[in-house]
């Protein structure tokens, strides 16, 4: 049978490429989990998805109770699950003031890593269930986490403390929206849940690669200049940016290339191990990376799996 792979936020971006990548394969049965279904439907259409090869299901990762209506609904399709990929993002850098998500998160942190804990959560049953040979668990990264590159340096830098703010539930109300319990930074806001969804793979496989036998693993797929993530920033920066990376820092791909990328994590036998955090070198061949300090911090990576439990709960 073909692998049934679940994508949040296919409707744009990497996911597409993704989803594109491995829906002509003819291998795949992708499910777009994406917030704007009309969207997601025309996205697929345009990049030529064969409409047998994938489904658009309604998942808004602001709201944890979308969340636990799109596991139900993806339960009732009969469907095994085979990999969850976690892609969706938001990315606020101009943002003078935070916004929420429906439980009163800070939204970037909200978005990216709380709604992705409680899915991948949630959906760890359904992974574990699957007769699939391959199954996998794959949470996109980002070069934050590598202190061994300059964009890893540029500030503000991510940086979690010792999750006060995060704990106290980030609602800007009694407690900080930063997990660090600072003053609310859009872009720092946007690493920390990057570095979040590091560490959340990281103790994935602490957990359950050994009594599951799933591959938990994350990647930083490249410097992906033209995506929607920059939509936010200001017009300048959206110029400059796609030939910064190309000319400069040398780290830009292209949608298409990203999307291969992260479609050989989803499917290649040569990527299964697990616990790994996957780059790419200059001549486009995957390498095991090194994770920054705080990314690798198995103690922070326990913390935060812990406080998130109880932000979404779980405990
Ligand atoms: P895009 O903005 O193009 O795609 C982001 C996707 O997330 C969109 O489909 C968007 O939906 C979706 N999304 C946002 N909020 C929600 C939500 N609440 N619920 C469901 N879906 C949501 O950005 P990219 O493709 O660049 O980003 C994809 C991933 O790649 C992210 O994890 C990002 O951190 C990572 N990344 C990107 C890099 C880059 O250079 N671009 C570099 C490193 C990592 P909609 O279409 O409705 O807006």
């Amino acid at each position: 049978r073909k692998g049934n792979v679940i994508i949040t936020g296919a409707s744009s971006g990497l996911g597409l490429a993704t989803a594109k990548a491995l829906a002509e394969t003819g291998k795949w049965n992708v499910i777009m989990a994406c917030r704007n279904f009309l969207k997601a439907e025309k996205a697929a259409k345009a990049v030529g998805i064969p409409k047998e090869n994938y489904t658009v299901m309604h998942l808004d990762l602001a709201s944890l109770e979308s969340v636990r209506q799109f596991v139900d609904t993806f339960r009732h399709s009969g469907m095994p699950l085979d990999v969850l990929v976690c892609n969706a993002a938001v990315y606020l850098p101009t943002a003078k003031e935070p916004t929420f998500t429906a439980e009163g998160f800070e939204l970037s942190v909200g978005t990216n890593h709380l709604g992705h804990f409680l899915l991948s959560r949630l959906l760890l049953d359904d992974l574990t269930k699957s007769e699939y040979p391959q199954r996998r668990l794959i949470i996109v990264g980002s070069i934050t986490g590598n202190t061994n590159t300059l964009a890893g340096n540029v500030p503000p830098k991510a940086n979690l403390g010792d999750l006060r703010g995060l704990a106290g539930g980030l609602n800007g109300l009694g407690s900080s929206s930063m997990i660090d319990g600072g003053e609310f930074d859009g872009a720092k806001a946007y690493k920390d849940s990057k570095v979040c969804n590091m560490l959340t793979m990281q103790e994935f496989h602490k957990r359950y690669h050994e009594e599951t036998g799933i591959t938990f693993a994350s990647l930083y797929p490249g410097c992906i200049a033209e995506t929607g993530l920059f939509r936010e920033h200001i017009p300048l920066f959206r110029i400059l940016f796609p030939p910064f990376q190309k000319y400069i820092t040398k780290g830009y791909v292209s949608e298409e290339e990203a999307g291969k990328r992260l479609a050989k994590v989803v499917s290649d036998p040569t990527l299964s191990k697990s616990g790994v955090y996957w780059s790419w070198n200059k001549n486009s061949s995957s390498f095991e990376n090194q994770l920054s300090k705080e990314a690798s911090d198995k103690e922070k990576a326990r913390k935060l799996w812990e406080v998130s439990e109880k932000l979404v709960g779980l405990a």
